[in-house]
């Protein structure tokens, strides 16, 4: 549509964000929560989807909604035209060398299982040894830890230390002759840390070791090139890059999804089926059984057009800035304590005030109208490495201004001054 048009366009004219603007295209962002004006800082758990994502799955619903592949009629060819294409904007988006190499899952949880259940249960065996890190999602955890217990293997993890930096000297030492698999967060969702995965990947690849890396906290913050990065695996959410729920991806380098056993079984990933045998299909499709979520690939596709106008390096520098300023600003708040401090960081912020639980935090700021998340934030390894159980976490994105974090900032100062 023309107002489609007008908007991204408008967004390539200026060259650092208008987040007020930006505001404009998000109807959720423009609405009154317990008689405040929303201030949206639960970016960490979903962020919001703007117009152009949500318009785009409704145009599927209303004028083309097909399943895919099979049938021989307009709209089909119209529905699978779109999910392909949605394939190949996810691909240019993580520069993959092929959009063979893109399969569409849940997100980043149903990938990672998606990985253990296939690679890690083809390939490893008793006494072999897989390596995660302590600042990850719970995600990139209990699958590994599910299929070690399975095939009798060993989960290791690379320390943090107390900033929340990981220990890469320590990630050396962990390896052996019999590490199979690393699976690390690219960034962690609760100090915001950006982990040196460059380094980490070269690290495993001199020992002949397969990565994995968990993107679902950097793929909307921070620009993502898997072949720069040089990884065999690279997963993430579309709801956590303004995209709908429902939808994620599996990146998997050609030569490895070429040589892996699909999955889940049923329709679309296999070429022929007997009683007896079953010929499974090339990927992607082979690890695509059933029906896809076809609205959500193309809204999904339509998010990562919205994000590619307005520049990931532009969204990078916007958020920095208002993170670096939140920092600066809570740290003035007396009693508060910010956790971790890492060195490369982005969008997230963690702190606990004195005297005042972390759930009545969370739900003092919420009647200021301020949603954050206050708890453990799928992470307790990382958290109970620097010595807490729970903390509260705004987390900033495209849309947020100043304004956010002052008013953070005020209704922070009134809880803590009421108590
Ligand atoms: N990994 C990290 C680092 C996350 O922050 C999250 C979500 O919070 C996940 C994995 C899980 O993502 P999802 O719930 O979309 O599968």
């Amino acid at each position: 549509p023309e107002s489609e048009k007008l908007r991204t366009l408008h967004y390539e004219e200026v060259d650092t964000l208008n987040s007020e603007e930006i505001k404009k295209d998000f109807p959720v962002l423009n609405q009154q929560v317990n008689g405040h004006d929303l201030v949206w800082l639960d970016n960490g758990a979903t962020t919001q989807k703007p117009l152009q994502v949500i318009d785009k799955i409704s145009d599927y619903y209303k004028t083309y909604n097909s399943n895919i592949h099979r049938g021989a009629h307009t709209l089909a060819a119209r529905a699978t035209d779109a999910y392909e294409e949605a394939r190949e904007k996810v691909q240019h988006f993580i520069n993959a060398a092929s959009s063979e190499e893109i399969i569409f899952v849940r997100g980043t949880t149903e990938g990672i299982n998606l990985v253990a259940q296939t690679y890690g249960r083809q390939y490893l065996t008793p006494g072999d040894e897989v390596i995660v890190s302590e600042l990850d999602h719970h995600a990139n955890i209990v699958p590994w830890q599910r299929i070690c217990q399975e095939k009798g293997c060993t989960l290791k993890a690379i320390p943090t230390d107390k900033n929340g930096d990981l220990v890469l000297s320590e990630f050396e030492r962990l390896i052996t002759p019999r590490t199979r698999f690393v699976s690390v967060g690219h960034v962690n969702n609760t100090f915001g840390t950006i982990n040196d995965v460059k380094r980490i990947i070269e690290i495993a690849h001199s020992h002949n070791i397969p990565v994995l890396i968990d993107g679902a906290q950097s793929i909307a913050h921070t620009p993502v090139d898997v072949q720069q990065l040089g990884t065999d695996f690279f997963v993430f959410s579309g709801h956590k890059i303004y995209g709908p729920n429902g939808i994620g991806v599996v990146y998997g380098r050609k030569d490895i999804l070429d040589k892996m056993q699909p999955w889940q079984g049923g329709g679309n990933m296999i070429t022929d089926v007997t009683i007896e045998h079953t010929e499974y299909n090339v990927p992607p499709a082979r690890f695509e059984a059933g029906t896809p979520n076809v609205a959500d690939a193309i809204g999904l596709g339509a998010a990562l057009d919205y994000v590619r106008h307005l520049g990931i390096r532009n969204i990078e520098a916007h958020e920095h800035k208002l993170t670096e300023y939140a920092r600066e600003q809570l740290a003035q708040i007396k009693g508060l304590t910010l956790i971790g401090n890492p060195k490369h960081r982005v969008s997230v912020v963690s702190f606990v005030l004195d005297g005042i639980a972390v759930p009545e935090t969370g739900t003092l700021l919420d009647k200021e109208g301020i949603a954050v998340r206050a708890g453990h934030h799928c992470a307790q390894p990382a958290l109970r490495a620097l010595g807490y159980e729970m903390s509260v976490r705004p987390t900033f994105a495209l849309y947020n201004t100043r304004e956010d974090v002052d008013k953070l900032v005020i209704a922070l100062r009134k809880i803590v001054g009421s108590k």
